[in-house]
């Protein structure tokens, strides 16, 4: 690799600056063509599949375009895929630190594997005789990156989980009013066959439950909602009643198919799932109870009749007649059962709530299956009353519009984000599932994904929209700035947001460090005030020494009052009088320290996108610290490489005057030590 082909793409860079970033940030020792392999790991490692529909056209060319891609090449190729790629390449999609992200799902998965308890759906064979081990994840993002882990692709009854759609298709043909005419959107406190219907005026301004028969008249009786048994018979009732059973069924397959993105450009669906016929008819051999509540729904009269005469009698027996079943009790029950009988994969399940999260437009096709209406109403009736009896329960621990069926599925949607399934038959007495709902409880407590943590500063749960490098510059980030420039209005703003002002960076350097070095009194005073303890930072250095140092002898004094003994730091410096090369500056200086972390951690993807984003390797913090004195003091050899070969220069100073090999030294950093003598040569 040498100097002039760096310099050479720097040219480049100068000339179109976004693109040639992109570009640069998959350029491998500084050559100047990008290896098409590189570019395809970029984009698996983001989450996006090589079968994503909306990549196609981008992966034909790349076959037919060889190994390695020139810059006017990578431009037209990627821009085949409209914006996906370039937002791919910078960390843009909605979960910008996918491996981080699949790595601590997988290790969720393994710890929930191991739970055991529950049982089987018992009320028809086909649901009993399933493999009760069975246990997979999927999880869709709005920008359609995919992670799945266990038995995510096997083909499971989606039961009850069809209900929010049945909702949502009901309401698109007949509007939010009308299907409230039939059916109610409170939270019902009981189990999912109950028979209790919610009664209301007939104007539907009182709600209460349908107890005593002197109501007759003044109230409509309805099921509480569609999400529980009686409220999905009715939303089945009222699609499409005018059409056959089988053009309904066929219909609703065919809504279920363009939720998953299986839909044809034509509109027509290339695949539907999978109607499993024993399971409906054994639902309906045994389903007395939701056979009652389908004539009770008729009684109560929320059920629309068929227009159907009685005919004249004309039996010879002169005591025989034909007994008269309701069509609509029976077609309504008859689809409820079928649709309960489709068989998804959590896969394509996650991608259904993804398309809830999406407000209703499919991730991978990109087309719009229901309007931004129909969702904005369903979710919330799904949130109070997804889970049943539990949802309470449910709405405070995890916080998500949730649905879970008896074939041991749970969706989960998490707006403007992603949708879930997770799928383990065995189920708790609620019937939802014991590993679904722990999987859940354990994606809230590690993730900021209840709905109501928007306003939580919990430093011990992650943001899953941010990377974990750019979270960790964030909660340290902005107070260390602050302390440093003197800015104590943005400090007395994170105390009362309850940030802790006493984390430090990578260097564990803290707020009361750099306000020390920098000599702002007032504000080693406020940090004091606040009870924030002065530690030792990566070399063993208090605050005081940065005072010392700096001759800022007020702060000084300031520190010798507190009853604390201090030690010495040790800064290693082989050649104070070396060459010394140049440290850029960049003004998003949180976008900096997001690139020292991840230099830290070793996180090459991080680095990437933070490069394809315009960000100077180079780049020095309040220390004058570069990612490659972190990448050395770590021993982080990929990042060493990656930061070197993209033009990183080796004789940066920090604040002390060490340089990365310094570091190196000093932490003992074997590998990393050998490369940069190699590299010097
Ligand atoms: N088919 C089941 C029933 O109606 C669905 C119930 C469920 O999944 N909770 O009983």
């Amino acid at each position: 690799m040498s100097k002039e082909k760096i310099s050479q793409l720097e040219s480049l860079r100068a000339k179109s600056k976004r693109e040639a970033d992109l570009f640069f940030s998959l350029c491998e020792n500084g050559q100047n063509f990008v290896e098409s392999k590189k570019l395809k790991d970029a984009l698996g490692n983001s989450g996006l599949k090589p079968n994503d529909s909306r990549l196609q056209s981008l992966f034909k060319r790349l076959e037919a375009h060889g190994d390695t891609i020139v810059f006017e090449d990578f431009i037209s190729i990627i821009r085949t895929s409209g914006l996906l790629v370039e937002k791919a390449l910078r960390g843009q999609l909605a979960l910008p630190d996918f491996i981080d992200f699949s790595k601590n799902l997988d290790k969720i998965f393994d710890e929930v594997k191991k739970m055991k308890a529950g049982e089987l759906a018992s009320y028809i064979p086909p649901l009993a005789e399933v493999d009760p081990d069975q246990f997979g994840i999927a999880i869709v993002t709005i920008d359609g990156q995919i992670y799945e882990r266990g038995d995510s692709l096997k083909d499971f009854s989606i039961q009850s989980m069809c209900k929010p759609f049945n909702y949502c298709f009901a309401m698109e043909e007949m509007g939010l009013e009308k299907v409230h005419k039939h059916v109610g959107q409170e939270p019902s406190g009981r189990q999912f066959d109950d028979l209790t219907l919610l009664a209301r005026t007939v104007s539907g301004n009182y709600t209460g439950e349908y107890a005593k028969d002197n109501l007759e008249g003044r109230f409509s009786r309805v099921p509480f909602n569609p999400m529980v048994n009686a409220g999905a018979i009715m939303t089945a009732g009222l699609i499409n009643p005018e059409d056959s059973y089988t053009q309904r069924l066929r219909y609703i397959r065919q809504k279920f198919g363009s939720l998953v993105g299986w839909t044809a450009d034509d509109g027509s669906s290339a695949e539907i799932p999978r109607f499993n016929k024993d399971m409906a008819r054994q639902e309906n051999f045994k389903g007395y109870n939701n056979i009652a509540m389908g004539y009770l729904l008729m009684a109560t009269g929320s059920l629309p009749h068929t227009k159907t005469d009685l005919h004249r009698d004309i039996h010879p027996d002169e005591d025989e007649f034909d007994f008269y079943i309701e069509p609509a009790v029976t077609e309504a029950l008859k689809l409820y059962f079928s649709i309960c009988s489709l068989e998804m994969t959590a896969t394509d399940v996650a991608m259904a709530a993804a398309t809830l999260a999406n407000s209703g437009v499919c991730p991978i096709s990109q087309h719009r299956v229901l309007s931004q209406k129909t969702v904005r109403n369903c979710l919330p009736v799904l949130q109070t009353s997804g889970m049943y009896n539990a949802s309470g329960t449910f709405f405070q621990e995890v916080g998500l519009p949730a649905k879970s069926g008896v074939g041991g599925g749970i969706l989960l949607v998490v707006p403007q984000l992603m949708g879930v399934c997770i799928f383990s038959p065995r189920l708790d007495k609620q019937g939802n599932s014991v590993r679904g709902l722990e999987m859940a409880k354990r994606l809230t407590s590690k993730y900021l994904v209840h709905t109501f943590d928007g306003t939580m500063t919990d430093t011990g749960r992650l943001d899953p929209k941010l990377p974990i490098a750019r979270w960790k510059a964030d909660s340290c980030g902005e107070a260390i700035w602050a302390a440093s420039n003197g800015n104590i209005r943005t400090l007395e703003s994170l105390v009362s947001q309850q940030r802790d002002l006493q984390t430090g960076d990578y260097d564990i350097r803290t707020p009361l460090h750099l306000a020390s070095a920098e000599g702002q009194f007032e504000v080693v005073k406020f940090l004091l005030d606040q009870g924030v303890k002065p530690i030792p930072d990566r070399w063993g250095g208090y605050p005081i020494s940065d005072a010392r140092n700096n001759n800022h002898k007020k702060i000084v004094d300031l520190f010798n009052k507190l009853d604390i003994k201090y030690t010495e730091p040790f800064h290693l410096v082989e050649n104070p009088k070396g060459k010394t090369d140049k440290i850029a500056k960049f003004e998003d200086e949180l976008m900096v320290i997001e690139l020292l972390f991840a230099a830290t951690e070793n996180n090459v993807d991080n680095i990437r996108h933070l490069v394809a984003k315009g960000v100077p390797v180079n780049a020095g913090d309040y220390d004058l610290r570069t990612a490659l004195h972190l990448a050395a003091a770590e021993g982080s050899l990929e990042a060493v490489e990656y930061l070197i070969t993209h033009g990183h220069p080796l004789n940066v100073r920090d604040r002390w005057g060490a340089t990365p090999l310094d570091e190196a030294k000093r932490e003992k950093r074997k590998s990393v030590v050998n490369f940069l003598n190699k590299y010097n040569h």
